[in-house]
């Protein structure tokens, strides 16, 4: 393929380039697309039974590749090696979920013909056609890759386009693919910018699964509703962590730090906004800062707890939101670039004293910072968590079983932790997706697969006889006995 501009891969964590990636033109794109037609055909007759079995092949292959995979994700995001092992876990264990349950979640399920006993009712599964998925830079193992599995499972063909910032994991993973026995056309990665996603849009695909921003995925939705394109969107989020004052105190305090700081902040799920009760706010304020303050940053080769900023917008965008807060009254602890570090790198946020005209508390950061405010009863704590445009995820801490149900049950979030946070990411077998702008659908579990899969109804006669009751042509005896029915089974 013939292109002429190319985007430099930077390392964020050294800023040193690690050479560049073709950004794919419409034409490219079409290209590509009609291509995946072909592995289409070759891809949905494998049977269900084989795709699970080439699946798992491609589990182990990503096992036993995990130490270049690693590499390569540290080098693209400047992520530390702990949470890069940790998108390998993530992707091992719902390609585990996919290849036990998908077979079984796919095939041709019965159901009740109601009254009509005579006949034959049943719900068949199959592929959408050529998926376009267009995913981020945070996370380029699990985010590229999750639907490109749960479209593959159901028989689809994928294009993927993985973030301009972070394509090297996905390139890498097509070559596995390959000798896992993915025909090469039944995936197929492309890269490129914007324009190379919207190429894929609105060129010959037959649905969109988009992760990224809300503001792109508006974009995006409003296309595919035009062509009334299933689209599927996994946009951000602004999470809320309610902890009271009966909560487990130190994990409480630890499991707020990994939420917020997991990844640098750089999660659609992270925490973004911790809402203590008053009684205990100083002093898990004073806890918080501390651990806060005792993490490591630096570099991934190093025994950190930090990595740096994914990439240059991203860390103008951080300190943009920081000084906005600080300008308009809030009180920072950190926030600050990191003197001498050799990139993106910039010390923990915690802002105290939010006031609702800050960017930082009704826009997503998506960054390591976090917002931190007290309240006084259970009902002030639901309604600032729900005060928000997101509805990704939230977490709630408490011993008080009934309490944490009854906060769980009234917070307007497709994902909570009860305490805990972040880790429903992990459960194979609970769907991922958020409410109000933070998305549609779901990803993950049977509802997350069903999103890559048509839902055909089938209903059989069984009885082959010459007419039926509703049948023309009518007469007042049918009218009667269908009135009949009507009294004797519904009245
Ligand atoms: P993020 O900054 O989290 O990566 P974006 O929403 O900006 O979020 O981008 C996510 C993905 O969407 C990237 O792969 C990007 O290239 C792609 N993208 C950006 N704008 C468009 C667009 N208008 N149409 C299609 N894809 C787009």
């Amino acid at each position: 393929m013939i292109t002429k501009k190319k985007i430099a891969r930077i390392n964020p964590a050294t800023l040193k380039k690690m050479g560049e990636i073709p950004v794919l033109s419409g034409n490219d794109v079409n290209r590509a697309v009609k291509r995946a037609r072909t592995g289409l055909e070759e891809w949905s007759s494998v049977s269900l039974k084989d795709r699970a079995r080439i699946l798992n092949k491609f589990k182990k292959l990503i096992a036993k590749n995990r130490n270049e995979i690693i590499q390569i994700i540290t080098d693209e995001t400047g992520k530390t090696r702990t949470e890069a092992t940790i998108e390998i876990l993530d992707i091992v264990i719902h390609l585990k979920h996919l290849i036990k349950k998908g077979p079984r979640i796919l095939s041709r399920e019965k159901r009740s013909s109601g009254i009509f006993l005579w006949k034959k009712a049943y719900v068949t599964y199959q592929p959408h056609g050529v998926v376009g998925a267009i995913t981020p830079w945070n996370y380029p193992l699990i985010l590229s890759m999750e639907p490109v599995i749960q479209a593959l499972m159901a028989g689809n063909a994928v294009v993927l386009k993985p973030s301009e910032f972070a394509s090297g994991t996905a390139l890498y993973l097509k070559k596995i693919s390959l000798e896992a026995g993915i025909p090469d056309n039944a995936f197929i990665v492309i890269t490129g910018d914007a324009s190379t996603g919207n190429a894929l849009v609105e060129g010959d695909t037959d649905m969109i699964s988009f992760i990224g921003s809300t503001k792109i995925g508006q974009i995006i939705g409003e296309k595919c509703g035009r062509m009334i394109k299933p689209c599927l969107l996994e946009l951000g989020g602004n999470d809320a962590m309610i902890i009271f004052s009966d909560a487990a105190f130190e994990r409480a305090v630890n499991c707020a730090v990994t939420g917020v700081f997991h990844n640098s902040g750089q999660s659609c799920i992270s925490i973004e906004r911790i809402l203590i009760e008053e009684s205990i706010y100083e002093k898990f304020t004073a806890s918080f800062k501390e651990k806060v303050n005792a993490m490591r940053a630096g570099n991934p080769d190093q025994d950190i707890d930090l990595g740096s900023i994914s990439n240059e917008m991203q860390y103008k965008k951080f300190l943009h939101h920081i000084s906005d807060a600080e300008k308009k009254g809030a009180r920072i602890t950190g926030g600050k670039i990191i003197k001498n570090a050799s990139g993106y790198h910039v010390s923990p946020a915690i802002i105290e004293n939010p006031k609702g005209s800050m960017i930082a508390v009704h826009e997503e950061t998506f960054g390591p910072s976090v917002i931190i405010q007290k309240f006084k009863s259970e009902e002030e704590a639901v309604a600032i968590a729900n005060n928000c445009e997101y509805g990704l995820g939230a977490s709630v801490f408490t011993k008080d079983k009934k309490k944490a149900s009854r906060v769980a049950g009234r917070l307007h979030a497709g994902n909570v932790a009860v305490n805990e946070a972040l880790l429903f990411y992990l459960i194979g077998d609970l769907p991922l997706g958020g409410f109000k702008m933070s998305g549609n659908g779901k990803s993950h579990a049977k509802e997350g697969l069903l999103s890559y899969a048509r839902q055909k109804s089938i209903l059989e006669d069984r009885l082959g006889l010459k007419s039926e009751l509703w049948w023309i042509p009518y007469s007042k005896t049918k009218v009667k006995l269908i009135d009949l029915l009507i009294k004797i089974w519904y009245g």
